[in-house]
């Protein structure tokens, strides 16, 4: 038998996130004009939930948008026939062989991938997210060389090199009220007048500025890329996702392996980093940061044991923690311990206390940890 960890994935929640973003869109849009269309972003592994629990819990989104080629592959191998882009585009040569072969979108961000895709032997024409680089200054062609490499794409549609060529970026600041006013200027300034769809918007800028970009699109498809907020999680601490009906999507639970008593004053794991403030008793959980619990989590933590929540005592150990259950009665090895998600303490609270985001925790949770569906696909 393995540990009694285990990460549960509802599917359903997925989908139920999926149409949230569905509906908010909806209203957003200007009558008349195109509803945006989604890539639900699957990245590293789908944010930890597993990719093939993804295309099941996905399965309504127009496209998943990822940057692991395997991964890919996984996708197509699970039964997904709709579009698949890859959002940091071709590593080397091969990688757009695999593309043409699999039908997959490819972002084109740097002059070296215009290189890998011209000497390509491709069989069909490879869709292209061409990038600009509107200030983040992470991936993306500078607006003063968009336009030429744009009509060098154009060149390489002629010879059934690309298809679909739609105008990308990111952006760097979209949880911030005005964080997308230059960027979207610099983005609209350069590719304004080019034919072709847009894609744009994170969970941050869907949630934040989805009313103000469907504006901007006007009569122009755009694709949106949400990724944290399909999962429950917050974009960031200024735009929490379960007030608008967002669902967490992942729970990591684990179960008590050992229950004692412990006396005023004695110390608690590693280095005494607690010591008991009185007698009473303590619960070790089988959950450590060998299974992606953050070890930065400080004494006071929550984690929930029968409906109740508990603080953590002491330091996250490698494969175990040690939690307060004194004013619990009854309570007994094999208990189950919710660590975070559904029925437990939000996945962004535990982020919150140990000093990092939901984004992750949900995807450092290791390979060690058995993940259970809720989804009937066999
Ligand atoms: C990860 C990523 C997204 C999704 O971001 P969230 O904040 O998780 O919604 C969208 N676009 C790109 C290019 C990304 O890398």
């Amino acid at each position: 038998m393995p540990r009694p960890i285990l990460a549960r994935v509802d599917v359903n929640a997925m989908a139920h996130n999926l149409a949230i973003v569905r509906q908010n869109l909806r209203e957003a849009t200007v009558p008349g004009a195109c509803i945006p269309l989604i890539w639900a972003v699957v990245k590293a592994n789908a944010y930890g939930h597993g990719i093939e629990n993804a295309v099941w819990g996905f399965a309504a989104a127009d496209g998943l948008a990822m940057l692991d080629f395997e991964e890919a592959e996984r996708c197509r191998a699970a039964g997904w026939q709709k579009p698949i882009l890859m959002l940091e585009g071709a590593f080397e040569p091969a990688d757009v062989l695999v593309a043409s072969r699999l039908g997959l979108t490819l972002v084109l961000h740097d002059a070296h991938q215009l290189r890998l895709l011209s000497a390509a032997k491709v069989d069909r024409p490879l869709d292209i997210y061409l990038k600009l680089n509107t200030g983040m200054n992470r991936l993306g062609f500078g607006a003063a060389n968009y336009a030429g490499i744009h009509h060098t794409l154009q060149g390489l549609q002629a010879t059934g090199q690309v298809g679909q060529i739609v105008h990308m970026t990111h952006f760097a600041c979209a949880d911030q009220p005005d964080g997308i006013d230059e960027p979207l200027a610099l983005f609209m300034g350069t590719v304004g007048d080019l034919p072709g769809d847009w894609s744009v918007a994170n969970s941050a800028a869907i949630l934040r500025h989805g009313v103000r970009l469907a504006r901007a699109a006007g009569q122009t498809q755009v694709w949106v890329r949400p990724g944290i907020c399909l999962y429950g999680a917050a974009p960031s601490a200024e735009l929490p996702v379960h007030q608008q009906g967002f669902q967490q999507t992942m729970t990591l639970s684990s179960t008590l392996i050992s229950v004692h008593p412990v006396a005023a004053g004695e110390g608690i794991g590693y280095g005494y980093l607690s010591r008991a403030a009185r007698n009473g008793q303590v619960g070790v959980v089988a959950c450590g940061y060998a299974d992606g619990y953050p070890r930065h989590a400080p004494v006071g933590t929550p984690v929930t044991v029968r409906g109740c929540r508990v603080p953590l005592l002491g330091r996250v150990s490698m494969d175990m923690i040690v939690i307060d259950v004194s004013t619990l009665t009854g309570v007994a090895p094999g208990d189950e311990v919710i660590l975070w998600g559904q029925g437990g303490p939000s996945v962004d609270e535990i982020a919150a206390l140990a000093g990092t985001i939901g984004y992750e925790l949900l995807a450092a949770v290791t390979a060690r940890v058995p993940r259970q569906t809720n989804s009937l696909r066999p």
